[in-house]
């Protein structure tokens, strides 16, 4: 297992789902792990809760993202969690989808709301986390297999392929400090963003579109993202990894 002692990393989104998983992992890593969560104090503290039951250490965080404020009011926890100590991973995870988002429905304000808490949030979080990130520090963004295959929800699949777009440029842009910048794309993974796959008819029918048949689950996702914030990913960054257990392979 790699060994992320006496390092720190921010998970976005780590209340639930997806970024709870990797918040467990870096933390079973080894890593000080800060839980950001936007309004579910209750899940934040249940994943903070799980990581100490297990001999982890974190701490939660509080910033509701996408609003006027919200780099600021995430900072100040994270900073006073952190107590002076630099910052080794950024994992921008949280995001929304607005299932009405279509073409026919969408509207300036539902795509002005998608685009800050998914786009802004993730461009401007970095960019105040750069200054208290040691060299050879770790950023892994959270993006999605829509930016590949098509989907009803348009403007979502829009936000992701951006967040494709700044992991690659960001990339170049933090080499030459030795910062790797790459991307995890999830499939279709068991979450609260997902409550359809409760159905057991649209279960099977996912897992029909799946070469390793069935739906992925947030660890699934949690270690690849730990992947990238090891040693071993040292050699690769700009990337982006489709972890969705062969996802429309044919
Ligand atoms: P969930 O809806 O299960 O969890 C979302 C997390 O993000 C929660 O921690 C939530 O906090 C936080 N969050 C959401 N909006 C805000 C906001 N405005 N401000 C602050 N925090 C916010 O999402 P998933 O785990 O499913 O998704 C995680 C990532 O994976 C996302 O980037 C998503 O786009 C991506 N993804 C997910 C897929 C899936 O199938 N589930 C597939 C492809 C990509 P709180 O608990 O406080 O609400």
């Amino acid at each position: 297992m790699p060994d992320l002692t006496g390092k720190t990393a921010l998970v976005t989104g780590a209340s639930r789902g997806i970024g709870r998983s990797v918040a467990q992992r870096l933390a079973a890593d080894g890593a000080l792990v800060a839980v950001h969560y936007g309004t579910n104090e209750a899940a934040a503290n249940e994943t903070v809760a799980t990581i100490q039951k297990s001999g982890g250490d974190a701490f939660a965080v509080r910033a509701e993202l996408g609003v006027d404020g919200d780099v600021d009011a995430l900072f100040a926890g994270l900073e006073s969690g952190l107590d002076g100590r630099p910052l080794d991973i950024l994992v921008n995870n949280a995001a929304i989808i607005d299932y009405d988002a279509t073409i026919e429905k969408v509207t300036p304000a539902a795509y002005d709301r998608q685009f800050a808490v998914n786009v802004r949030a993730p461009l401007f979080i970095t960019q105040r986390a750069l200054p208290l990130m040691r060299d050879g520090g770790r950023i892994i963004n959270v993006s999605s297999g829509v930016t590949w295959f098509a989907t009803p929800e348009i403007t979502y699949a829009m936000t992701k392929g951006a967040l494709n777009v700044f992991g690659r440029s960001l990339a170049q842009s933090l080499g030459g400090r030795g910062i790797t910048v790459n991307t995890v794309s999830p499939g279709i993974t068991e979450t609260d963003m997902n409550g359809w796959l409760r159905d057991p008819q649209a279960t099977q029918h996912v897992a029909g579109m799946i070469a390793l048949g069935r739906h992925g689950q947030p660890a699934d996702v949690g270690d690849a993202v730990a992947f990238f914030a090891s040693a071993d990913a040292r050699w690769i960054t700009g990337q982006v990894l489709e972890v969705n257990g062969g996802l429309l392979l044919g």
